[in-house]
């Protein structure tokens, strides 16, 4: 997994744009804190994530947790190039056994949650609804490049575990992540209020140009024998301001509709100078089409075609955006 940020000839100087105070929604903006070393990704999602969830009508548990998902993808998945693909998929025992988010650069998201409505009960957070199995990250390139899959366990613990885990692990780069989702009821036309979800999320990534600076100090011992002590390694003084910044973030500011990114994002570092470049949007759209539908189709056994035949028709049903495809056996190639 690459973290590439956009090309950034950075002048010495402090540079700090006055915060624009329109709130910028469905859109990754970029940016970076030069003093520090800083650099990351600030999400903000409204609308498109409103799409998301709205489409499946998830209890609200799955649904944040699903929102949760949305937003780690929209985090790692907006540094890819042109055509790339990023999926974030879990599979787990808990009573949200499997996820998908699905990023088709530059900005397509969809996403879609499989879940025990029965078991919903029995869990109180996001970790305890994932359960325990394992994260897996996909990076496509398209066909003359090769797949890229990133493993990490999960274990009860929450995606923003899950992300700092696979960081440290993985990629070795200093990183830290913040994931919030919320719901907003706001007076609608009747007396009825309206729902809607609400996202945000950070990531900041310590990049010295020196890379003895990025040492980590909770890399535990691996294989050492036991009752070796872990090395202790202190922190670079930029990584450990930047943490404590990051580290006072609250889930309110990151989801509230009336705060721009760029406001949010002066707020935290404006003291070292903030440098923030123009939002990527994203947006709600999902892949299916009923040619690609009648190909899959193409590809069962005849029998199993056959099989598929009910009321007349085969009706296939996209699992990402609930369209359904509807065929006459003839056209589903059912003799
Ligand atoms: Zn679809």
């Amino acid at each position: 997994m690459t973290s590439q940020m956009p090309d950034s000839n950075i002048s010495a100087e402090t540079h700090v744009r006055a915060p624009s105070a329109v709130p910028v929604d469905d859109a990754v903006i970029p940016f970076e804190v030069s003093a520090l070393d800083l650099r990351g990704r600030l999400t903000r999602l409204g609308p498109a994530l409103d799409e998301l969830l709205t489409r499946h009508d998830y209890p609200a548990p799955v649904g944040k947790l699903l929102g949760e998902a949305i937003v780690l993808t929209t985090l790692l998945g907006s540094s890819l190039k042109f055509d790339g693909r990023f999926i974030l998929q879990t599979q787990t025992d808990g009573p949200v056994s499997f996820l998908i988010v699905d990023f088709q650069a530059p900005d397509r998201l969809r996403a879609y949650a499989r879940f025990d409505k029965n078991r919903l009960g029995e869990a109180s957070d996001s970790g305890a609804l994932l359960g325990h199995g394992h994260l897996a990250m996909t990076i496509d390139q398209g066909p003359d490049m090769s797949r890229y899959q990133g493993l990490v366990a999960l274990q009860g613990g929450s995606l923003e575990d899950a992300a700092h885990e696979y960081f440290l692990r993985s990629e070795q780069i200093p990183t830290r992540v913040r994931l919030a989702v919320g719901e907003e009821w706001r007076s609608g036309d009747g007396d009825k209020p309206k729902h809607g979800w609400r996202a945000g999320g950070l990531l900041v990534q310590f990049l010295p140009k020196a890379p003895e600076r990025a040492r980590q100090a909770d890399l535990d011992p691996g294989d050492a024998p036991e009752g070796t002590v872990a090395h202790a390694v202190a922190e670079d003084d930029a990584w450990v301001e930047g943490q404590s910044l990051i580290g006072t973030v609250e889930d309110v500011e990151l989801i509230d509709p009336d705060l721009s990114g760029e406001r949010l994002l002066y707020r935290l570092f404006h003291e070292r100078g903030v440098r923030v470049f123009p939002p990527l949007p994203l947006h709600a759209k999902c892949s299916c089409s009923r040619d690609a539908v009648a190909s899959m189709l193409k590809s069962f056994a005849q029998q199993e075609r056959a099989d598929m035949v009910k009321d007349g028709k085969v009706s296939v049903t996209c699992e990402f955006c609930s369209t359904v495809y509807d065929f006459t056996p003839q056209e589903a190639g059912v003799e």
